[in-house]
């Protein structure tokens, strides 16, 4: 195996990974060859496992439930790992980084930054992990007494995304951990690299061989076969909203495991015209760009109060025009490429659909020619209306769509008008204002005055067909456990039979 031989520098030769199962690295026999989308040049190979594959690693995971020697430990013992995790991820920073940003696509400086958010995730798992506990009831009169325990819910599956390879993964990990529980991982395909370098960084850090197992191949085969597969406790699956219903199905076909789903999103930002409009417009050029965006929680309606629409969109184009798009291997790249060649098409083809529709292009439009690689500018589309595709379906790509409403009423209207409710912003000078559009628009995270701010501590998850579950914070590790009621007598019983 090579690693990077110089920073920033495309590999010499495409790095191969093994799988890991109980602790070792396994071969499948058969692999694929993953290329930059920023380059279209081979930088990983990664193993396509078998079902048989899959069937070790759950069992590895089971042994480990079972053998206590995790879910046994102190929240102290559990923590103390993450938190070796947590400093070795930080020596290991800019490596994991790099990976990241050669599969996926993403600016190298923002993978560094997500690494960073990784780290935190870890350290609040550590504490969270002592602080995991059940309940009590000193209330059920003098002879009864009950407590609550939660327990790790056992072996969980874990199917992450593309779009956020090491973050989603990170976002969930270290809490499952935390829980007591092992797990078994299924990431895309296309980005499997960080997800089998964590595993080298759990050892590292201690984690007890069988807790974390990782099975890399297609998400029809090998995916399709963790959400069927009967000794899996719980399934935790990050993507689109039709897999998510497919894994429904598996889940009451197979043997009900508990399902975590986040899924798709097509939340809106609301602009009135009392906000801070330049701030307003660095938010909305943001929250449809970061990531190309391909991000679940991205602002692709823009709802904005008719007395401001045309010089708020103007300014708005003015600055994703001067967005930098770019190889994501350079340090100043705000927005990299895009992740797979079947999400270009798609991207392509909305806004495509857009322009027939009867959408006005402000900004934008089509695709970026830098010489390799799949690049499409941030675009804008005013004069949208709700029967459009542009308007309803989730594009996943740097695509904005922009309505106008004159009330309060209509842009909450306006806001809730979709399937999803995975996030939304208000931007608004006036807090009457803000909170009303806060307590009113069905979405799981909120931003005002801001957007896709945030830290470990605060839970994640979508209302409506934007998924189940939520993840993140004290709730994030709660999610992982079930509850025992347990029932204690006091003193002597009053017999039933006389
Ligand atoms: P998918 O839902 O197909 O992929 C997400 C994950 O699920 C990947 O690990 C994938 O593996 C796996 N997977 C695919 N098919 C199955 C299956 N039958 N059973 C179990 N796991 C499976 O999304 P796409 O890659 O097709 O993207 C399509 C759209 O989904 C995007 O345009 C976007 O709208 C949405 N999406 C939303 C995400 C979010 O964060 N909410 C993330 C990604 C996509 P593999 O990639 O190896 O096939």
């Amino acid at each position: 195996m090579n690693t990077m031989s110089r920073a920033n520098a495309l590999p010499e030769t495409p790095r191969e990974f093994g799988f890991f199962v109980d602790g070792e690295w396994r071969e499948a026999g058969e692999v694929y060859e993953r290329a930059s989308p920023g380059h279209g040049v081979a930088v990983t190979r990664i193993q396509k496992c078998s079902p048989a594959d899959l069937d070790a690693a759950v069992a590895a995971a089971r042994r480990a439930f079972e053998g206590g020697g995790w879910a046994g430990l102190s929240g102290a013992e559990r923590g103390g790992v993450l938190l070796r995790a947590a400093q070795i991820l930080r020596e290991r920073r800019d490596e994991i980084a790099y990976w990241e940003a050669l599969e996926n696509g993403k600016p190298i400086a923002q993978a560094r930054g997500e690494v960073e958010h990784c780290i935190a995730c870890f350290e609040m798992a550590a504490g969270a992990a002592r602080l995991l506990h059940g309940d009590s009831f000193n209330s059920l009169g003098d002879k009864l007494f009950g407590m609550v325990l939660r327990e790790p819910i056992g072996v969980v599956g874990l199917i992450t995304p593309w779009n956020f390879p090491f973050l989603i993964l990170c976002e969930r990990v270290p809490f499952i951990l935390a829980s007591g529980c092992t797990l078994v991982v299924k990431p895309s395909e296309v980005t499997s690299a960080t997800t089998l370098l964590l595993a080298d960084v759990l050892a590292e850090a201690g984690l007890p061989r069988g807790v974390y197992n990782v099975v890399t191949g297609s998400g029809r085969t090998i995916g399709q076969a963790l959400t069927e597969h009967t000794d899996v406790d719980m399934l935790s699956f990050t993507g689109s909203t039709a897999v998510g219903r497919s894994c429904v199905h598996a889940a009451a076909d197979s043997n009900f495991k508990k399902l975590g789903l986040e899924l798709g999103g097509k939340n809106p930002i609301v602009v009135f015209a009392d906000s801070d409009l330049e701030d307003a417009a660095d938010g909305a050029a943001f929250g449809i760009s970061f990531n190309t965006g391909q991000c679940c929680v991205s602002s692709s309606r823009l709802i904005v109060e008719r007395s401001v629409a045309d010089e708020f969109e103007a300014l708005l184009a003015a600055k994703m025009a001067r967005i930098r798009v770019g190889d994501p291997l350079d340090e100043t790249t705000q927005v990299g490429a895009i992740t797979t060649e079947a999400q270009n098409a798609t991207i392509l083809g909305f806004i495509e659909k857009g322009r027939t529709e009867g959408a006005r292009l402000v900004a934008g439009g089509g695709p970026l020619d830098l010489g390799r690689g799949q690049y499409i500018a941030p675009t804008l589309f005013s004069g949208v209306t709700p029967d459009m595709a542009i308007a309803r379906d989730e594009i996943f790509g740097p695509v904005l769509s922009s309505f106008r409403f004159d009330t309060v009423e209509e842009a909450v209207a306006l806001a809730n008008d979709t399937v999803y409710g995975l996030a939304a912003s208000v931007w608004t000078r006036d807090i009457d204002k803000a909170l009303t559009v806060t307590r009113k628009v069905r979405a799981g995270r909120f931003w005002v005055n801001t957007i896709m701010a945030g830290g470990p501590e605060m839970p994640m998850g979508g209302f409506k067909q934007s998924g189940w579950g939520r993840e993140g914070g004290m709730l994030g590790v709660e999610e992982y456990t079930q509850v025992k009621s347990v029932h204690v007598e006091l003193g002597k019983r009053t017999h039933w039979i006389a």
